[in-house]
């Protein structure tokens, strides 16, 4: 198969759908990969490189949306993308459809066969191409956290670790998924006093497990909540309800007990955010103050680090798209995983959940 690889062109996104490392194991399984010139400059990945690793470099994604069996990306793709994509054509890639009509119609109208990596599950019902952005934004959340406590960046000046002598700052992470336990690494990391927060008792268990008791649980009710937060130096929103908007858990009145100062990382803000207070911001200003709280509230965090994401991405990816790239259509009934990511097929809705949302047949 021909495997095409085009620059992303969507604002700030820098990561890369291919790595040099992955066009070599689509090489070795016999296909042909192309991939547009510069594509990878964004995590420091040359032409040359690719070249190296067996891809041959075209100067136009017109060139690789034309010649392409299949294309591999990261980000949905833009209006300029989706009117080049065929009937015939595999198209991998994130696609977040169901808030996006526009986008949908245009995979719909042009007949390509597209899987999304949002859905693509495995054996343990988790969403495997999900994951690894989870594990990423997890870990940033308590650099960004760090950082904005720092006075001046406006935050309350606390150092997370404290140093021998002075207690170390609280960090309060809601949601013990894979966010909040990559947050939690993170923070327990730094030296920092650390509570996680959920509504599952197994997972509080499964957490007191892996941290042996360097970290507290509690089970999440209003109360907690709030003790939490009113003692938090830096709190951390890492909750997800699969398929629904997040839940705020933090009130505007809320912000009125905490200390001036602390910080709020509102990680599930792709999801609309779990405190009242939260909108999104960008990386190139990721943060405001309301009543004396400071928030950070990015939306693609992973964005931040594509050299990290680009080659978690991959590693997640590419086990997936080489069966994809073998087998063509017939991984999709060999593989039911692969199949839960397929969303658009011949100019049909085939994911149940987009289709309810878009108000489309399946
Ligand atoms: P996950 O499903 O692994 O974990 C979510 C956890 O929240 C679960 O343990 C669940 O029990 C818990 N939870 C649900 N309701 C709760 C409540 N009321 N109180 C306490 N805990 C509750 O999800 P995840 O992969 O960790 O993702 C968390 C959020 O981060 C999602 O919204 C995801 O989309 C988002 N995310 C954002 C970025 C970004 O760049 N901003 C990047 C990756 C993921």
């Amino acid at each position: 198969m021909r495997v095409g690889c085009p620059k992303e062109i969507k604002n700030h996104e820098y990561r890369v759908g291919l790595t040099p490392g992955s066009v070599r194991e689509y090489v070795a399984h016999g296909h042909d990969v192309i991939v547009e010139t510069g594509a990878g400059a964004g995590i420091g990945a040359d032409d040359h490189a690719y070249r190296a690793a067996g891809a041959t470099i075209v100067k136009t994604a017109e060139e690789v949306f034309a010649k392409a069996d299949m294309i591999v990306k990261v980000k949905e793709p833009q209006p300029s993308e989706w009117v080049q994509l065929r009937e015939g054509q595999i198209l991998y890639t994130y696609l977040h459809l169901a808030p996006d009509p526009d986008q949908t119609r245009g995979l719909v109208e042009s007949g390509v066969t597209a899987v999304a990596y949002e859905t693509v599950t495995d054996d343990r019902g988790g969403l495997p191409l999900l994951a690894p952005m989870s594990e990423v934004a997890g870990r940033l959340a308590i650099q960004a956290g760090a950082t904005a406590l720092q006075k001046a960046d406006g935050g309350r000046g606390v150092l997370l670790g404290g140093v021998p002598g002075v207690l170390p700052g609280k960090v309060a992470v809601i949601g013990g998924g894979v966010v909040g336990l990559n947050a939690a690494k993170m923070a327990v990391g730094l030296g920092a006093d650390v509570t996680i927060i959920d509504r599952s008792i197994p997972r509080l268990r499964q957490l007191d497990d892996i941290f042996n008791g360097r970290i507290h649980t509690r089970y999440s009710t209003v109360e907690a909540l709030e003790e939490e937060c009113f003692s938090a130096d830096c709190v951390i929103g890492a909750v997800l309800i699969p398929g629904a908007a997040a839940p705020k858990l933090v009130s505007r009145e809320m912000l009125s007990g905490m200390k001036q100062g602390a910080v709020l990382v509102d990680v599930a803000i792709d999801q609309g955010g779990c405190f009242e207070t939260s909108k999104a911001t960008t990386h190139a200003e990721p943060t405001y103050a309301v009543d004396g709280i400071i928030h950070y509230c990015v939306a693609n965090m992973p964005g931040a680090v594509p050299v990290t994401s680009a080659h978690a991405l991959n590693n997640a990816t590419l086990h997936y798209g080489l069966q994809l790239a073998d087998k063509g259509l017939k991984a999709l009934t060999d593989n039911p995983h692969l199949r839960n990511g397929l969303n658009v097929h011949r100019g049909r809705i085939t994911n149940a959940a987009v289709a309810d949302a878009l108000g489309y047949e399946m």
